[in-house]
């Protein structure tokens, strides 16, 4: 299996955040993480990149023990974009997408042409060539979005995660995030982990769906056709819904049934 995820307990001061988590993640697919506030979907894709360590059970790449990998063997293969991204310093469009090459590059050496080639690739799948000379901070949202997914593939990953991509954009960046994403995805056989706050987006475009409730457990992972139903969606959000399939897709689409008297 591509990615395993055996037993999978992480805790903050003895706190489960996520409790004896065990999913197979087959290479090439397109997993999007649902769940309510607080329901350890960020902790999941902290632990897979390594980032927390688990108080128990263990994550396989290519069956390898994450614990025998080095941060930067993993880096080879993974790459995180992040939820909230700090970065408050000048640096330019292209310094950051840069950074992507850092775990290929050996210590103190220079960029070389494949390095640049990587860069220049990740600019043009994102869009963000226009922007090569601007500065980080002086950029929109949804450009910044694309500039870290940018650096995230000149990191040249066989799987990539992302936490909520698409928050605080509007409608047509979510779409053109998550068109991005499904284009690599399809194109490159990209692994793709995505937490996602909204259903809809996730049932149009995932291929695979888990669905973590509030105390960090599987409560249902499947198609999205098996995972967002009704019972399963009233359960782990506690609020009353309506799930039809979507007019010109027939995807499950997710109504609030919540009535204002
Ligand atoms: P989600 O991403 O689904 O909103 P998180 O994985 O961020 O959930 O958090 C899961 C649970 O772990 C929450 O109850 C949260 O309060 C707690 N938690 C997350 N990060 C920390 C931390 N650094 N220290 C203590 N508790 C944390
Ligand atoms: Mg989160």
């Amino acid at each position: 299996m591509f990615l395993r995820i055996h037993n999978l307990t992480v805790a903050y001061n003895g706190v489960p955040a996520l409790n004896d988590v065990t999913l197979d993640v087959p290479e090439g697919d397109f997993l999007c993480i649902l769940g309510p506030n607080g329901s350890g979907k960020t902790t999941l894709l902290r632990t897979i990149a390594k980032v927390l360590t688990p108080s128990a059970g263990a994550v396989y790449l290519s069956d390898q023990d994450l614990r025998r990998v080095s941060v930067r063997d993993l880096a080879r293969q993974m790459s995180v974009v992040p939820q909230n991204d700090a970065i408050d310093f000048d640096f330019t469009v292209e310094d950051i997408v840069l950074m992507g090459r850092m775990p290929h590059l050996a210590r103190f050496a220079s960029l070389g042409e494949r390095d640049w080639q990587a860069v220049n690739q990740a600019m043009q799948a994102t869009n963000v060539e226009p922007l090569r000379h601007r500065l980080i901070t002086h950029i929109s949202g949804g450009e910044r979005k694309r500039v870290l997914i940018a650096r995230a593939l000149a990191q040249e990953p066989k799987i990539l995660l992302l936490d909520e991509p698409t928050s605080n954009l509007d409608i047509s960046y979510q779409y053109e995030i998550m068109a991005l994403i499904h284009r690599l995805n399809a194109t490159r056989r990209l692994t793709v982990l995505c937490v996602l706050h909204q259903i809809n987006l996730a049932s149009a475009v995932a291929k695979t769906i888990l669905l973590l409730n509030q105390q960090g457990q599987i409560h249902a992972l499947g198609t999205p056709e098996a995972v967002i139903t009704q019972e399963n969606i009233e359960a782990v959000y506690r609020t009353p819904v309506l799930v039809t399939p979507h007019p010109l897709t027939g995807k499950p689409q997710v109504q609030s049934a919540y009535r204002f008297n």
